[in-house]
């Protein structure tokens, strides 16, 4: 077969529309919840089957608290010497086993729901529909090296995984992670937010509220006086946001409490503006000075910044979008993902170019059958034309 025309190949990918369905429904069923590593080796191991169907080497990168994660290798037609493209994905979801009873795997009103199915097993079922559709047009293998990684954590941070992630990356002429699209409209990601978490904790002295109120020395109040501290160092119009999502602290109602704590989620659309929040973190005082504070976290996901080569990469999507006839647009996100460790490092990432849909995390999360075909259709352009 002759490499198809873009249009002939949207033609495939619709005549592909329930193959792909029934893949996503494949991986669904399949629940894993990232706190559970059987559930989620499980999963790996229907993936590195179907994978190695398509002629990929697997190598399983075992991780003894999370699920394994999986390095999938594709060789090229001939003698390569471009440098591979990479394909991140996640196969661990949010939902704990047994959501899939109460939130079942249907189709309806032209849509896929189940746990999952934006978040991002669409994306990873996108993969392998385009990576076998890729392999057919240009006879049995890949007009470019690919790589593809699974990891198993990305939804608890991705500890285990990151470093393979950036090595991968290093070697990788491009990073394209099929998180999903922002929005209905399918807009991909080219900027993120960094995402920090840290924990402050307060100690005071405890008393009798009764008998030696005036000896104790409050950490609650002291914690309450630190938020009002914390939250003036928001600044929306720069991207910089601070929320003490979880506080806790005291004993009983009648003692004066001598520990406190905040759990703070940070944000932040820079690298510098990482650095400062950190800095102004970090210089907090207590108020009453009896009271000690303590400051421990850290910046976990870099942001992922719309570098030149960003621009380039959407740009070259864009274009093939257009070949397509598709528009495309672009979106900055406040949420993160693995691209922000690859984009970091300097290498040209785009993300979002996953599943079409809404809700995720959410008991609707579902995904638009339609834009299955363009999504797949793109990725594959993407992977030849980089
Ligand atoms: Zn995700």
């Amino acid at each position: 077969m002759n490499f198809p025309t873009p249009a002939e190949q949207l033609t495939y990918f619709r005549k592909q529309q329930n193959q792909i369905v029934d893949t996503i429904q494949q991986l669904v069923e399949i629940e894993s919840p990232s706190d559970v590593k059987a559930a989620v080796d499980r999963l790996g191991t229907v993936l590195a089957s179907r994978f190695g169907e398509l002629g990929a080497k697997v190598r399983v990168h075992r991780a003894d608290k999370v699920g394994n994660h999986l390095e999938i290798r594709f060789k090229p037609s001939r003698a390569s010497y471009s440098k591979p493209v990479l394909l991140l994905g996640h196969t661990d979801t949010v939902y704990p086993i047994g959501t899939i009873s109460k939130m079942p795997f249907r189709v309806a009103k032209g849509r896929v729901f189940g746990p999952g199915v934006l978040d991002m097993k669409g994306g990873i079922a996108l993969m392998l529909h385009a990576i076998e559709a890729l392999l057919q047009w240009s006879g049995r293998k890949l007009p470019r090296p690919v790589t593809v990684f699974l990891v198993s954590d990305e939804e608890v941070g991705s500890q285990s995984s990151r470093a393979i992630t950036e090595k991968l990356a290093r070697e990788s002429a491009a990073v394209l992670v099929l998180e999903p699209a922002a929005g209905l409209n399918g807009a991909v990601k080219t900027s993120r937010k960094g995402v920090g978490e840290y924990d402050l904790r307060v100690s005071g002295k405890a008393a009798h509220s009764g008998l030696d109120f005036e000896k104790g020395q409050s950490a609650v109040l002291e914690l309450a006086h630190q938020i009002l501290e914390i939250s003036k160092l928001v600044d929306v119009g720069r991207g910089i946001t601070l929320n003490v999502g979880k506080i806790s602290g005291g004993t009983r109602v009648n003692v004066v409490p001598a520990e406190a704590r905040a759990s703070i989620d940070v944000r932040v659309t820079s690298k510098q503006d990482a650095v400062e929040v950190e800095r102004k973190l970090r210089q907090l005082r207590p108020i009453d000075p009896n009271c000690k504070i303590a400051l421990s976290g850290g910046m976990n996901r870099p942001p992922m910044e719309r570098t030149a080569g960003v621009a380039a990469l959407y740009a070259k999507a864009i274009e093939i979008a257009q070949g397509l006839g598709l528009g495309l647009e672009e979106a900055a996100v406040g949420g993160g993902s693995d691209g922000n460790f690859t984009a970091a490092l300097g290498i040209p990432t785009l993300d979002g170019l996953g599943a079409v849909g809404e809700g995720a995390h959410a008991e609707h999360e579902s995904i638009l059958i339609s834009e299955l075909p363009r999504r797949a259709a793109l990725l594959a352009g993407l992977i030849a034309q980089l």
